[in-house]
């Protein structure tokens, strides 16, 4: 296949979800998208979260338009009062939630000697907070059920750093710690907890790189292209399937060989 091609989202391995509430947030573009799209092929219910109603709106159609079912919601996933709204409000509609994707995330680049105070937070607000918001309120209601599939999504640079991207390396390292720990708390409960490590995905956060830095990156990845969406999403709906019950606590770098 070409380069920046994408499989469909019907093609390959295919999961049943059907009868299961999953939430995505980072919904409204990017791999976050393409998770939703390709969890609702395989049959779930998927409410996505985003702060653009406009993206969530592309997303929800998308899924729409192939027969699925969906639901939006525009909201900051650092905002423990907006995520607490969700979960409860998605919990009384469904009374169920049992797929949660942490996806959504954001850069803001800068060497760590001239880095702002702000840049440092709202990263880790919105990558590790977020995460750790939507996996408390979700994962009361995972308890109860005691069924459960909570898949972060993290980053090879949290495996092994990254030179502009302290914060963000810290949030997506922080993410991994979270998640180890949440999987071995969770775990008695039929919960399992899984991180999924992109490395570079042709995505809006990829596109601003020069062209100059993609061609060396392509240089440094064994499969010698930048993954697609689509390379994240048929892993998170393996993860969030019934049949991956025996794999938590785990981290998967879907990087075209970059951290080998
Ligand atoms: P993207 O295209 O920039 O999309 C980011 C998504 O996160 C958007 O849906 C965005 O929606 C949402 N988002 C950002 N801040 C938010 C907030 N405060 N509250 C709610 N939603 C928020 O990025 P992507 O490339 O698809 O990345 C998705 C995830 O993969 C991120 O966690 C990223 O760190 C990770 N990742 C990406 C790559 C890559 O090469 N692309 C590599 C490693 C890891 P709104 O702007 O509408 O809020």
């Amino acid at each position: 296949m070409a380069e920046g091609a994408s499989a469909s989202p019907h093609a390959g391995f295919q999961v049943d979800l059907k009868g299961q509430v999953a939430l995505v947030t980072g919904a409204s573009r990017g791999i976050g998208r393409s998770i939703a799209v390709r969890l609702a092929s395989c049959g779930a219910t998927v409410v996505g979260v985003a702060r653009s109603f406009e993206g969530l709106q592309a997303t929800l159609q998308a899924i729409q338009d192939a027969g699925g079912t969906a639901e939006g919601f525009a909201a900051n996933v650092a905002d423990s009062t907006e995520v607490k709204r969700i979960v409860d409000e998605v919990e009384a509609k469904y009374q169920r939630i049992s797929v949660l994707v942490n996806n959504a995330g954001i850069t803001r680049d800068g060497l760590m000697l001239r880095m702002e105070d702000d840049a440092w937070q709202e990263v880790i607000d919105t990558n590790l907070k977020g995460t750790f918001l939507f996996s408390r309120a979700v994962g009361i209601i995972m308890m109860r059920a005691r069924y459960g599939r909570i898949i972060n999504i993290s980053s090879v640079a949290g495996l092994v750093g990254n030179p502009g991207q302290a914060n963000y390396a810290a949030s997506k390292a922080g993410v991994i710690g979270f998640s180890k720990t949440v999987a071995r708390e969770l775990a008695a409960r039929g919960i399992t907890v899984n991180v999924i490590a992109p490395g570079f995905i042709t995505t809006d956060m990829t596109d601003v790189l020069p062209d100059k830095i993609k061609t060396e990156v392509k240089e440094r990845i064994p499969l010698r292209r930048f993954g697609t969406p689509d390379d994240i999403a048929g892993l998170v709906c393996y993860l969030a399937s019934p049949g991956a019950s025996y794999l938590t606590g785990q981290v998967i770098a879907v990087d075209g060989g970059l951290t080998v």
